[in-house]
């Protein structure tokens, strides 16, 4: 691989395609715990119901009556059967994530070097254009506009390379959370606990506030009070002391609606739903920006100058990206584009023009170098302008100088 293809690899895979392999393989991990878990416990419960069989047979040598080992046999076998059951579980979510790896593998590694015999600048289209619609697809996603970004993976046959459900379900949880129910954050806080315990979060503390807020609104405070002996473990408890206090604060004093307006806001159900979505691109290493953003960004940084103003003509009428009404709100903050050595190219052949191929403009306001220019000449003192097809005398050619 030639240096130039390896450093537009890192510069339009590596840093942006993040979340086409982060994803799954958080998925895997999760998928990977979960199955540990279950086994675990059915092989523990096999291990006490086999040795409740044994001491109910003991040293019998006589025959043993059926009703006295039937339960646990029963027991014992229903064990056996939820280990089976565990196992071929976990290895067919394994084996499905790990394809979905594969897939996403082959599918970046035929976007980098194609084996279909079209000219280079028709896959270097056909790249980029999935490259947009897979940015475009995420974008979508992080905003929740499911159903446009589905049809749009369809369409580019991006099923397997985007990560609709998982998205999907994040949005979910986001809007029950916004609506005031935690059931389903909770269940996703169970699912991934072990991730979020690593990552120091207080989601869950956060979420069993909002619980407890709930039933003493409601001022059933003894179920409060269950609620928290319940579910605030001891290991929750030195990270989150601060919260804690909050919560038995709440429990505790009469006032707690003036001392805690914030709590009792919905607009606190606002704040723990974007909390939520947070810790989602936390775990699954997401970037805050998508890559559609970052691209955009970058693209009008290059052409943002110290002369850009916001321009509210119509699109036709404006020259510069920038400065249109719409780019502009994105474009405000951005640094100006960095150009130390300009660079004339020419409009026709995209060589650069230089003291080799001085450039020259016609009258249609084409720039072109020399070496295209020479060939158009048919006659002395005429040229073919390619822009408007027509005969143009030579002296109205001019030779550019640039300072
Ligand atoms: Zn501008």
């Amino acid at each position: 691989m030639s240096l130039e293809k390896e450093i537009s690899t890192i510069n339009e895979t590596s840093a942006l395609e993040y979340p086409t392999f982060r994803v799954p393989y958080e998925e895997l991990n999760c998928k990977f715990r979960q199955g540990q878990k279950r086994m675990e416990m059915a092989g523990m419960a096999i291990k006490r119901f086999a040795t409740a069989l044994e001491r109910r047979i003991g040293d019998a040598q006589d025959a043993i009556p059926v009703e006295k080992v039937k339960g646990a046999y029963k027991n014992l076998c229903s064990q056996v059967e939820e280990l089976e059951n565990a196992l071929s579980e976990t290895v067919g979510n394994e084996i499905e994530l790990a394809e979905r790896l594969q897939a996403r593998i082959a599918y970046m590694d035929e976007q980098q070097d194609p084996s279909d015999d079209c000219p280079t600048s028709l896959i270097e289209w056909k790249n980029d254009r999935n490259r947009v619609a897979r940015y475009s697809i995420w974008y979508l996603l992080r905003c929740g506009h499911f159903g446009t970004a589905k049809r749009m993976a369809e369409s580019y046959k991006m099923k397997d390379i985007v990560d609709l459900d998982v998205f999907e379900n994040c949005k979910k949880i986001e809007d029950s959370l916004r609506g005031g129910d935690t059931r389903l954050c909770l269940e996703w806080i169970e699912l991934h606990r072990p991730k979020l315990k690593k990552m120091k979060s207080k989601l869950e503390m956060f979420v069993r506030q909002q619980d407890v807020v709930d039933l003493v609104s409601q001022k059933k405070i003894l179920d409060a009070l269950k609620y928290v002996r319940a579910n605030i473990t001891p290991q929750m408890r030195p990270d989150c002391q601060e919260e804690l206090q909050t919560i038995m604060g709440i429990i505790g004093l009469s006032d707690y609606n003036n001392r805690f307006a914030e709590l009792f806001s919905p607009v606190r159900w606002e704040k723990v739903g974007r909390m939520f979505v947070e810790e989602l691109f936390l775990l699954y290493q997401l970037p805050f920006q998508s890559a559609f953003s970052l691209c955009l960004q970058c693209g009008l940084a290059a052409h943002k100058t110290p002369l850009c103003r916001r321009d509210d003509r119509s699109k036709k009428e404006i020259q510069c990206y920038v400065c249109d009404k719409d780019a502009w709100p994105i474009a405000e903050g951005l640094p100006n584009g960095h150009v130390s050595q300009s660079r004339i190219l020419c409009s026709i052949s995209g060589q650069l023009c230089d003291e080799k191929n001085v450039p020259f403009m016609l009258p249609s306001g084409r720039i072109c170098g020399e070496n295209v220019l020479a060939p158009l000449r048919v006659e002395d003192d005429l040229i073919c302008d390619p822009e408007t097809n027509q005969w143009v005398p030579a002296q109205q050619i001019q030779r550019l100088y640039f300072m």
